[in-house]
């Protein structure tokens, strides 16, 4: 046997391998730094710390909703947890939105987030009660872009403090419950916030028109659109948007799933002509003040193995390559270039919500 023989048979795979550009190798989970900017966690527990430090990852705790009563609690935690960990917990402040008829209601949110603001705040967090939750005086559903809250958006301009908007919901709440849809299991335990065949709601375009007017009278105003802006359905609309309004920037929580059901190169196309307007999120709660009971530790540790498995899961979407699985169906991950992966997963958060770049542990 010619001795040369195994080798003239590598050939070809040691020159697809040189000629192969460095960039294209998929950087590792743990290479990449990771900023969640969506995350609800609520308990200074040791598991979570060692998690997000080993994941080379950091959250932004977003206080929300304005409207259940915990305002106090959240903020008291929120503040903690960023005193012990500023690294790990910058955090997201949200104001109460019931008392919204009163006359002094805008003058006490200011002074309410200018507190959070010295306690650390770095945005603030408005929720779709907003829209389909909320009532004013005469029965009617309260619009994000109520003038009533138009002295709390111009302070938060002036403050430079961007509004975490999570306005409207999927399209889907507005449609007949679909087995298919990624968000069935939400709207077929959650009826309160499904509103097919609930004509007295506003309509999805109506509170989206709503938000887009914000970012009319406020043009300085720099707003965080949660989840994909709730136009998971519509990639060209999330474009439009971001082509008409410079300070609107979209973050993926809990709709990395929907995405992964576009033409993966529909989504890359987004990317590369946005590529400093989309940020990571996930999107998951551990609100102990909501429990009747304290968790126990094998809760918590089940709630930190869970948050591993969802953040490599989304980041084998973005950063991977070929047949993937996410959210139990099989998918084609973007492999997005390095330098997207950098400013989608922690740079663009950095610059948005003046996060230092130093990490400490790290
Ligand atoms: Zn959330």
């Amino acid at each position: 046997m010619n001795p040369l023989r195994p080798l003239i048979r590598l050939l070809p795979v040691l020159l697809a391998f040189t000629a192969t550009p460095r960039a294209a190798t998929p950087p590792a989970f743990e290479e990449i730094r990771k900023i969640d900017v969506h995350s609800h966690l609520f308990e200074d527990a040791p598991v979570f710390h060692d998690l997000f430090r080993r994941l080379n990852l950091r959250t932004v705790n977003v206080c929300v909703p304005g409207g259940d009563g915990h305002l106090a609690t959240m903020d008291r935690v929120a503040r903690h947890l960023y005193r012990i960990e500023p690294t790990l917990y910058p955090f997201t402040a949200t104001f109460d939105v019931t008392g919204h008829a009163a006359p002094d209601y805008a003058a006490k949110v200011i002074a309410w987030l200018d507190a959070a603001f010295a306690g650390g705040a770095v945005a603030v967090k408005i929720w779709k009660e907003v829209g389909i939750g909320i009532r004013d005086e005469s029965g009617r559903f309260v619009l994000p872009d109520d003038p009533r809250f138009d002295p709390i958006y111009a302070h938060l301009a002036r403050r430079g403090k961007p509004l975490h908007a999570h306005l409207a919901e999927p399209i889907d709440a507005w449609l007949p419950l679909d087995p298919a849809s990624p968000h069935h299991g939400y709207y077929s335990t959650n009826p309160q916030w499904h509103l097919h065949g609930k004509p007295e709601f506003p309509s999805h375009a109506a509170i989206i028109a709503a938000r887009d007017n914000i970012l009319r009278k406020h043009p300085t105003l720099v707003v965080l659109a949660a989840h994909l802006g709730s136009l998971e359905h519509d990639l060209d609309g999330i474009a439009r948007r971001l082509e008409a309004f410079p300070n609107l920037q979209i973050e993926v929580a809990a709709r990395t799933r929907n995405l992964t059901r576009h033409p993966p190169e529909r989504v890359r196309a987004l990317f590369a002509r946005f590529p400093d307007r989309i940020l990571y999120g996930l999107d998951s709660g551990w609100k102990p003040h909501l429990r009747e009971q304290p968790p126990t530790d094998r809760q918590r540790q089940a709630h930190a193995t869970q948050l591993e498995v969802r953040y490599r899961a989304d980041f084998a979407y973005y950063a991977g390559q070929g047949e993937i699985l996410h959210s139990g169906r099989k998918t084609e991950a973007l492999g997005l270039p390095r330098e997207t992966l950098e400013r989608f997963f922690h740079g663009n958060a950095e610059r948005l919500l003046r996060l230092p770049e130093a990490w400490a542990g790290r």
